[in-house]
């Protein structure tokens, strides 16, 4: 067996995002309908011991960070058990997680603690309403105390994720460059991507991220862009003259980041998905009691992971590819 994780298009894969639950206390239009979605059954949820020992199985394979999400990690139980069993595999040097940053302020102390190194925290909007409509309920004064303890306790960078959307919040770009002004914070702008179609009108709501660098230079707040240390993220990043933060364009739809792509994925109830937009997924259910079975299985969904994906024309996302998971069943 190969030793390092170097698909058929020569990516060597270091990095495994791992969702925790499908759970989540919030409803955001652009990852789920307002009914929420089909729950995986509790059994069915793979249990600490069983994620650690396919990350062991990875970090031997060369896969060095972790990023915890879900549905929200914050929602199970014990999460920084988890982090910290993670923390102290061998070879795994980056422990980080992708929250919507409601229950931050009461654990971010202790998933430091535990081991945990940074956080990305997903906030659409800065006005309460908005925030409120997007997330289906969620209390945006609980995101900020969040985002608060995270800065606080240590936690860096601390990233905050925002989907653009026409008519919903690209009349903040403005807010947000600002707050990358005030604070040492990582704004991170992302394209809205129809990933499970259960938003028919995502083409009304999606918007290319040039919008961002036009509003930026109209303001006077020209965007440099930098090469960031760990060039491998999905994020073009910018620097932001005389601010302690930086600002990041993901471009999913618009300009695809395929070819620099080191990522596979754990879902909650056991499948690794070598690419959020195919299909394809190897369950490591019948291995988990077997570290070399583990790997092979790891190496046979590096092995069919495609060149790129295929989310740019909607038909054939529905109809080759039969996408039956959401973003809330991957972890994004
Ligand atoms: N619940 C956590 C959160 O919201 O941060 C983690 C899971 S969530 C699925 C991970 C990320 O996916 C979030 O930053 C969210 O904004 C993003 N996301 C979900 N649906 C999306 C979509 N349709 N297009 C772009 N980003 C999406
Ligand atoms: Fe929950 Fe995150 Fe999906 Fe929002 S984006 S519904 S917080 S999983």
């Amino acid at each position: 067996m190969k030793k390092d994780l170097v698909d058929r298009f020569g990516r060597k894969h270091d990095y495994l995002r791992v969702s925790v639950t499908d759970r989540c206390n919030l409803r955001c239009v652009y990852c789920m309908g307002p009914e929420g979605i089909q729950l995986i059954d509790h059994k069915d949820i793979l249990r600490y011991e069983e994620i650690v020992k396919v990350i062991n199985a990875a970090a031997e394979l060369g896969i060095e960070r972790i990023r915890l999400t879900g549905g929200e990690p914050l929602v199970r139980l014990g999460i920084e058990e988890l982090v910290a069993k993670i923390a102290a595999i061998p070879g795994i040097k980056d422990v980080a997680m992708t929250t919507n940053g409601i229950f931050l302020a009461d654990k971010a102390k202790v998933l430091k603690e535990a081991g945990l190194n940074r956080v990305n925290i997903s906030m659409d909007s800065l006005k309460a309403e908005v925030y409120r409509g997007i997330t289906r309920g969620g209390d945006l004064d609980k995101v900020w105390a969040g985002i608060k303890a995270a800065l606080a306790c240590g936690l860096s960078p601390v990233k905050i994720n925002v989907v653009l959307m026409k008519n919903v919040n690209d009349n903040e770009i403005e807010d947000f460059l600002r707050l990358a002004l005030e604070y040492p914070l990582h704004l991170r702008f992302i394209e809205y991507m129809p990933l499970d179609f259960h938003d028919e009108d995502w083409r009304g709501k999606y918007l290319p991220l040039e919008v961002v660098l036009e509003k930026a230079e109209a303001l006077g707040l020209p965007l440099q862009p930098v090469e960031e240390n760990d060039s491998s993220g999905p994020a073009e990043m910018y620097r932001l003259s005389g601010a302690p933060g930086m600002v990041g364009l993901i471009h999913p739809v618009s300009r695809h980041f395929c070819d620099k792509c080191k990522r596979l994925r754990l879902t909650a109830d056991g499948f690794i998905k070598p690419c959020l937009y195919w299909q394809g997924e190897f369950s490591v259910l019948p291995f988990l009691h077997d570290n070399v079975e583990l790997k092979c299985i790891l190496q046979k969904a590096l092995d069919y992971k495609k060149e790129r994906h295929a989310m740019y024309t909607e038909n054939q996302g529905r109809q080759e590819n039969g996408i039956v998971r959401g973003m809330s069943k991957i972890g994004g």
